[in-house]
C-alpha cells in the first residue's frame, strides 16, 4: 500500500482560515460552542468537505461529520476528527489542528485517488471545552452513550442562554446536512491534538504516542471546628478549621506527587465561613483534583487523603467529611491502535514517545464505543487554553501526516476483513 504525502501548505491555509473565525487581536480564537462563531466554522467546514463531494451529516448533538465513502459503504466508518470550539481566550490549534487535519487526511486520498475498503468520516464534536455549557465532551458523550445526559434542557450558559435553544439554532444553520441518528457503530477513532502539556517539547520529541488519558477524581473536603474569639481564645482551645485545612494540604502536597510521579494532586479552590479577619475559623470546605492513569491508583490515593485527613483533624479538634462530586475513569487505548500510530512515526522517522494524556479529550468517551487512540503534537512551552498557544509548522504537518498514515494502516487492518 502507498501512504501519500499530505498537502502541508493546504492545511496550514486552513488553520489560519478558521482562527480569523473568532480570532482574538492577541492572536487567539474566541469561538464557544454553539455560538454564532462555532456555526460560521461548522459552516465551511461542510462547505469545504461537500466541495470535494464529502457527504455532510450532522446529528441531533450537532456533531458535524464528512464523509468519504470507501468500496462497501455498508461498513461502519473509521473516525477522525476532534473539535471546533475554543475556550473564550483559546488558542488557534486546540480541536482545530485535529479537525483540519482530518479534512486534510480526506483530501490527501481523495487527491491520489485512493479507494478503502469502507468509508473515513471526519467528525466535529460539539461543545468539548465545556466553557460556555457545562460539561465539556458533549457530543462525544452523547455520540457514544446514543442518550442526551439527563438534565441537558436546563443548561444555561453564564447569560442565561439554553442550551436546547442554541443547539437547536446550530442544527438549523446548517440546512444541507443531513440528520442522521445518534450512536451509530464505528470501526475506530484516531484524534490528532496538542499535548497541551510540556513533556513533548522538553524530549524533543515531535509525536505523542498516546497510550490512554488519566482518569479524575474529585473529592470536596469539608473541616467541621468551632467559630471562636481571635484574641480571647488560647491554643489548648481553639478548634480551628482552618489551621487544620492548612496542614492537611501542606502534608498531602509533600507526600502524594513526590511519592508517585504519575499522580496529580491539586487543591484549586477554598471556602471558609464565617470568614471574618478576627474569627476563628469554624468551617473550610477544599476540592481535590486527584487523577492518574490507573483507576486503582487513584481509589488508593483517596482512602490516603480519607486516613491524613481524618488524622489532622482529630488531633486539631475538628471533624473531617468527604464527599466525591466527580469520577472519571481513566481511558486505555487500544493496543493495536497504539502500535499503528507509533508505526506511522517510525516510518516517517519523526522521534516520538509514549504517554498518557492529563487533560479530557473526546476520544475518552469514543475508547468506551470502540477502538480508539490519539496523536499528540509539541505546543510552545506547554501552553494551551491560551491565547499565544502555538504550534510550528512542521510539527502540525507531522502530526497530519501521522494521522493520515495511520488511517491508512487501521482501515488495512481494521476493514479488510
Ligand atoms: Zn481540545
Amino acid at each position: 500500500m502507498t501512504f501519500p504525502v499530505i498537502d502541508g501548505g493546504r492545511l496550514l491555509a486552513r488553520l489560519d482560515a478558521f482562527a480569523a473565525i473568532g480570532g482574538t487581536p492577541a492572536g487567539g480564537v474566541n469561538r464557544p460552542a454553539l455560538s454564532v462563531e462555532d456555526r460560521a466554522a461548522r459552516a465551511l467546514l461542510a462547505g469545504l468537505g461537500a466541495a470535494r463531494g464529502f457527504s455532510v451529516f450532522q446529528d441531533a448533538a450537532a456533531n458535524l461529520f464528512l464523509r468519504r465513502a470507501g468500496a462497501d459503504n455498508d461498513r461502519p466508518p473509521f473516525l477522525i476528527g476532534s473539535h471546533l470550539d475554543s475556550q473564550p481566550t483559546g488558542g488557534r490549534f486546540d480541536g482545530a489542528l485535529g479537525t483540519l487535519a482530518a479534512l486534510e487526511v480526506l483530501e490527501t486520498l481523495e487527491d491520489n485517488g485512493i479507494v478503502t475498503a469502507g468509508p473515513i468520516e471526519l467528525v466535529a464534536w460539539t461543545n468539548e471545552e465545556g466553557s460556555r455549557f457545562s460539561p465539556g465532551a458533549f457530543g462525544s458523550q452523547v455520540h457514544a452513550t446514543g442518550a442526551f445526559p439527563s438534565g441537558w434542557q436546563d443548561t444555561l450558559d453564564g447569560n442565561g442562554i439554553r442550551l436546547a435553544d442554541e443547539l437547536a439554532a446550530t442544527l438549523a444553520a446548517l440546512p444541507e446536512a443531513i440528520e442522521r441518528p445518534l450512536g451509530r457503530p464505528v470501526t475506530g477513532y484516531i484524534e490528532l491534538h496538542i499535548e497541551q502539556g510540556p513533556l513533548l517539547e522538553r524530549q524533543g520529541a515531535l509525536i505523542g504516542v498516546v497510550e490512554g488519558i488519566q482518569g479524575t477524581r474529585w473529592l470536596e473536603v469539608t473541616i467541621a471546628g468551632q467559630v471562636a474569639h481571635a484574641g480571647t481564645t488560647p491554643l489548648a482551645a481553639r478548634r480551628d478549621a482552618m489551621a487544620v485545612a492548612a496542614a492537611i494540604i501542606a502534608r498531602l502536597q509533600a507526600t502524594v506527587m513526590p511519592a508517585d510521579a504519575d499522580a496529580r494532586l491539586t487543591v484549586g479552590r477554598l471556602t471558609l465561613a464565617p470568614g471574618a479577619v478576627n474569627v476563628i475559623p469554624g468551617e473550610v470546605t477544599f476540592s481535590i483534583d486527584l487523577r492518574h492513569p490507573n483507576g486503582d491508583q487513584i481509589d488508593r490515593l483517596e482512602t490516603e487523603v480519607a486516613a491524613l485527613a481524618t488524622e489532622i483533624a482529630s488531633s486539631g479538634g475538628c471533624r473531617v467529611s468527604i464527599r466525591r462530586s466527580m469520577d472519571v475513569a481513566p481511558a486505555r487505548f487500544d493496543d493495536r491502535l497504539i502500535d499503528i500510530v507509533q508505526g506511522a512515526a517510525e516510518k516517517r522517522a519523526f522521534p516520538s514517545r509514549r504517554m498518557f494524556s492529563g487533560a479530557f479529550h473526546d476520544a475518552l468517551f469514543m475508547a468506551r464505543l470502540g477502538p480508539a487512540a490519539m496523536i499528540f503534537v509539541p505546543c510552545r512551552d506547554g501552553l494551551s487554553h491560551n491565547e499565544t498557544e502555538f504550534v510550528e509548522p512542521h510539527q502540525v504537518i507531522a502530526g497530519a501526516q501521522v494521522l493520515c498514515d495511520a488511517t491508512l494502516e487501521a482501515m488495512r487492518v481494521f476493514q479488510s476483513r
